[in-house]
This record gives C-alpha cells, sequence and structure tokens, in this order.
C-alpha cells in the first residue's frame, strides 16, 4: 500500500514507500521540479537509506495538459489528489480568456483546502530589506475559502447591481453608499465554522512545534461582525477547546478588568512559564507595520483571505523574497494538502537555467514535515543554510550576497545535493 490515509483519530497514515503526485508546472516548472526531487531523493536516502522513498507520480495541470488532453485541469488530475491526499505542484500559467479562472483556485476550491499556509524565515547570507532579518520566523494561516475572495462581487451597470442595490435600499434600509448608480458590489462572508477552523489548526500547529503564541490579524475595529467575528471566534476556540493550554489576551483583559494590572500581568507569566500557547489578535494595518519593527512578537499568525495576501507578500519580500518562499494549502480534517511554489511560470527566465528552485524546494520540505519525515526536511534546510552562508546560490539572490558565486538551477541542486551526502 503505497497511499497516504487518515486514521479515525485523523492522523495522517504515511507507509514508508509513498506515491506522491506531482504537477510539473508551466514555464520554469520543469527545472524547479527536477532540482527539487533530485535534491528531495538525496535526502530521503541520506536520512533512510532504502527504508523510505517517494515514488514520484506525474499528473497534469495547466499549459502542458492543455496540449495533451485538450483540458487545462483533467479529472484523472484532481481525482489522484483526492486520492493520494498529499500533492505538489509547480507553478501554472493562468488560462486566458474563458474556462477556468485560475486553476490554484478550482483546486483549492474542490478539495476544500481550506488553510493556506505559509511559513517565513530567513537565511543567513540572503540580503534582506530589514535590519534584523533573523527576527522575522512567523507561520502564516491564511484562510482560503471565505472573505472577500469567495468571489461573490456584481460589476456596475450590470442587472445584477441594480437589483442588490434595490435589496440594500429597499429592504435593508442601507442609506450610506455614496455613488450607488456607479457602484460595483462585493460581498464578504465569514463564517463562525470557516474561522474557527482554521484557528483551530493554527493553534494545534503551535502547540505541535512548541510555538510561543497565535495572533489572530483582522480588521475588527471596522468590519465589526465579519473581522470582529473572526477575531471574537478564534478567541472562542482557544479557550473553550484549548482551555488547559492556551492563555489569551480576552483572558487577560477580563482579569485586569476584575483583578487589576498586577493580578492580570502575574498569570499571562505563569501561563508563559508552563509553556502555554499565548493568543492575541492585532489590527492588520499595525500588524503590518510591527511585523517591520518588532517582527520578534509574532510567530503563528491567523488571518483572513486578503489579510492573508497583503501579509504573505510583505513577509516574503522582508526575508528575500519570491524565489524562496514556501507556501502549501492543506484541509487538515480530511488529510489533503498541496505543496507548491508560491510564485508564477517566471517565463521571462524559463529554460534559462536561472531560476532559483527553493520555493518549490521549501515547499517539499514542508511536504516532508507534514508526512512526519523531519529528518529528511533538516537536512535540506540546513544544506541551503551552508550553501547561502558561502555566498553560492542562483542569480537571483547571489548577485545581492557579499562575494557571491552565481549558479545555474542545476548546479545549486548538485551543490545542496553534495552537501547533504556529506
Ligand atoms: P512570476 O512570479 O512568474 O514572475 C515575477 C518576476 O519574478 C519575474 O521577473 C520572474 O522572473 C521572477 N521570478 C519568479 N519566480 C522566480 C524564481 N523562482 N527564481 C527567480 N526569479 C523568479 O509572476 P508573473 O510574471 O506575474 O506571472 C507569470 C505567470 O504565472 C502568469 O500566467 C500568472 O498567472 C502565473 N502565476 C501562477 C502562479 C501559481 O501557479 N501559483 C502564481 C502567480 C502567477
Amino acid at each position: 500500500m503505497s497511499l497516504v490515509t487518515i486514521d479515525a483519530q485523523g492522523r495522517l497514515q504515511v507507509p514508508d514507500q509513498v506515491e506522491i503526485p506531482f504537477i510539473e508546472g508551466d514555464g520554469v516548472g520543469p527545472e524547479i521540479t527536477a532540482a527539487t526531487q533530485r535534491v528531495m531523493g538525496a535526502a530521503l536516502q541520506k536520512a533512510y537509506g532504502d527504508r523510505r522513498a517517494i515514488r514520484w507520480k506525474e499528473v497534469l495541470a495547466g499549459e502542458k495538459a492543455f496540449k495533451q488532453t485538450g483540458s487545462w485541469l483533467p479529472e484523472e488530475t484532481m481525482e489522484a489528489f483526492r486520492t493520494y491526499k498529499v500533492g505538489i505542484k509547480g507553478p501554472l500559467t493562468t488560462p486566458v480568456g474563458g474556462g477556468i479562472r485560475s486553476l490554484n483556485v478550482a483546486l483549492r476550491q474542490q478539495l476544500d483546502l481550506f488553510v493556506c499556509l505559509r511559513p517565513v524565515r530567513w537565511f543567513q547570507g540572503v540580503v534582506s530589506p530589514v535590519k534584523e532579518p533573523q527576527k522575522v520566523d512567523m507561520h502564516i494561516f491564511r484562510e482560503n475559502t471565505e472573505d472577500i475572495y469567495a468571489g461573490i462581487e456584481w460589476q456596475a451597470g450590470t442587472p445584477e447591481a441594480a437589483k442588490f442595490l434595490k435589496f440594500l435600499t429597499e429592504e435593508m434600509g442601507v442609506t450610506k453608499i455614496r455613488f450607488p448608480e456607479s457602484s460595483s458590489f462585493g460581498v464578504k462572508p465569514v463564517s463562525r465554522e470557516g474561522s474557527q477552523r482554521l484557528v483551530r489548526c493554527a493553534i494545534r500547529y503551535a502547540l505541535e512545534r512548541g510555538l510561543p503564541s497565535v495572533t489572530l490579524v483582522h480588521k475588527g475595529n471596522i468590519m465589526k461582525f465579519t473581522e470582529g467575528g473572526f477575531k471574537n471566534w478564534g478567541y472562542d476556540v482557544a479557550e473553550t477547546e484549548f482551555a488547559d493550554r492556551t492563555f489569551t489576551t480576552r483572558q487577560y483583559d477580563a482579569l485586569k478588568k476584575e483583578k487589576g494590572v498586577e493580578a492580570a500581568d502575574q498569570a499571562r507569566a505563569q501561563a508563559i512559564s508552563e509553556g502555554k500557547v499565548i493568543i492575541k489578535d492585532v489590527i492588520a494595518d499595525a500588524f503590518l507595520q510591527n511585523t517591520l519593527l518588532i517582527p520578534e512578537e509574532y510567530s503563528v499568525i491567523a488571518t483572513l483571505n486578503l489579510n492573508g495576501d497583503y501579509i504573505s507578500d510583505q513577509l516574503a519580500a522582508m526575508v528575500g523574497g519570491i524565489g524562496i518562499a514556501p507556501g502549501a494549502n492543506i484541509n487538515y480534517n480530511t488529510g489533503h494538502a498541496i505543496f507548491e511554489a508560491t510564485h508564477g511560470t517566471a517565463p521571462n527566465i524559463a529554460g534559462q537555467g536561472k531560476v532559483n528552485p527553493c520555493s518549490l524546494l521549501l515547499s517539499g520540505v514542508m511536504m516532508l514535515e507534514y508526512l512526519g519525515w523531519n529528518e529528511a526536511a533538516v537536512l535540506i534546510t540546513e544544506a541551503m543554510e551552508t550553501s547561502f552562508r558561502q555566498g553560492r546560490a542562483t542569480v537571483d539572490l547571489a548577485r545581492f550576497m557579499e562575494g557571491g558565486v552565481s549558479l545555474t538551477t542545476d548546479q545549486f541542486a548538485d551543490e545542496l545535493c553534495r552537501i547533504i551526502r556529506g
């Protein structure tokens, strides 16, 4: 049996010889996929000998799929991800004109991959625009299925927009639309279930990894029922389901009101000393400022979709940008997870041996961690640390490093394999 399964307790069961579907990706996809599989193979061999291995199973999506099958996202590909549960993908060209709006969105929706996980850390040697990038070590849990990104919108001037306007003004008594006739409208659903399943996973992740805090990032000061709801429902999850393992800012505030600041401070200090995870919240705009000023205050971040979009890109830029930021879309309840390069197909450098494979490779590292194969994951991150410290990297990073040596994608993958083999 080579399939990943999930047991009655919701734990992932991973066979030692596991089969993993992969989408090669368009543009630079083939180059980063080849490099990633080679480095992962070296790490698995070093960590486990022949005991554990990945058998890669190619499935089609994007341009390659369209050319071979006439479909951008063939049903067999969806079926493979459903069956195999865990997979990895390179970047895909977004089809222009009609058809599927975005292949990534289609995959996320069909498998209900409600967490977009983006870990952000700095590697020594990588040039960063911030003064103390070593203080950046955050894990973003971005909600993937709700919020304005759920895509409920009506364009100005259409009968749908007029109908919605009529409903708002005549039935809901809304009077504050500034330019009603020329407005487009968007609706933002945020549910208790949707918020809580995300925050629950973020708290579990922090507990499993011994991380100090989960911060709920929101705009609840303005959008009280959607963003504010997210915050309150998030606190509710912590206080009901993780009561003995977390301490929330809401509990701190209640204690402060009842017994004074000293008692509240004392309770928080005690919670920290007992290894409890601190659950706090911050308004999104303040958060973005704080990530630059006091990044060490934040560890796991739980946030809605749109905030998460901005936050992911800003944090990625703080540690070296697009070529090095990994990601995954996960449904922790069913076990389904797709690990992915976060950048696009980079057509301007495709086929030239220039692309940095680290985004996909670090997504591979996340995948190994998800499977519980941490030894192999560590070997890869350590090899990257070593290579970057020596200024050896692909050109996008090496050109900014002191004494940097630019390697082609293949040479860089060779370098990592060599370091891993020791
Ligand atoms: P892009 O990420 O492909 O490229 C932006 C810039 O970053 C380019 O200069 C590119 O050369 C550089 N770059 C990207 N990844 C790099 C890497 N690993 N190493 C070195 N340099 C790298 O964004 P784009 O040009 O806006 O999009 C191109 C195509 O990719 C579009 O069709 C878009 O829809 C698609 N796209 C796909 C995904 C995805 O599948 N996840 C994400 C974003 C864009």
